[in-house]
């Protein structure tokens, strides 16, 4: 278990994007495509350019939770959220934090681009945070990826307690 701290101005951080066209202007335009017939991955992954990957993604070391595929953007935000949880004595309280996944929202090919695609998403103990139930996601963990501006499912009609997005509107 990775446990650093590193301290990053509040200026450094971008600003939260609204919709999709903000999302690719602040974190890249994707470059992807749909497998084709016969291509083994996942239902609703899609095969994203490695050049894209190169230029957007970066694998970080992070307090609690340790190497992690991510936005180059979102890593010294998410190090403050998650030093923020350390700092509130909470950090057990984080049992597994998935990011990076390029996919369709829901894993649904009809469906647009998922954040997570991006890695700009973050889906924080997913076996007791199902999409469509109320979950149980501790206040300190909502409490700080919220006062970083990401938007938590667990707010949304149709409830996705485990996700926190920087991007709202989308
Ligand atoms: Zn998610």
């Amino acid at each position: 278990m990775a446990i650093t701290k590193i301290l990053t101005p509040r200026a450094d951080w971008p600003d939260v994007p609204n919709g999709r066209e903000e999302i690719e202007a602040m974190f890249g335009k994707f470059r992807w495509r749909d497998p084709i017939p016969g291509e083994r991955i996942h239902k609703g992954f899609v095969l994203v350019e490695p050049e894209w990957k190169g230029d957007h993604l970066v694998t970080a070391t992070l307090p609690i939770v340790g190497k992690m595929t991510i936005h180059k953007k979102i890593e010294p935000i998410i190090i403050s959220v998650l030093n923020q949880i350390m700092d509130r004595g909470s950090a057990h309280l984080l049992k597994l934090m998935l990011c990076y996944c390029a996919r369709h929202k829901m894993c649904n090919p009809r469906r647009e681009l998922s954040t997570h695609s991006w890695g700009i998403a973050f889906d924080v103990n997913p076996n007791q945070n199902r999409v469509g139930t109320d979950g149980s996601m501790p206040q300190v963990i909502i409490d700080a990826f919220k006062e970083h501006n990401f938007e938590w499912g667990g707010d949304w009609r149709f409830r996705d307690p485990m996700h926190f997005q920087y991007a709202t509107g989308y």
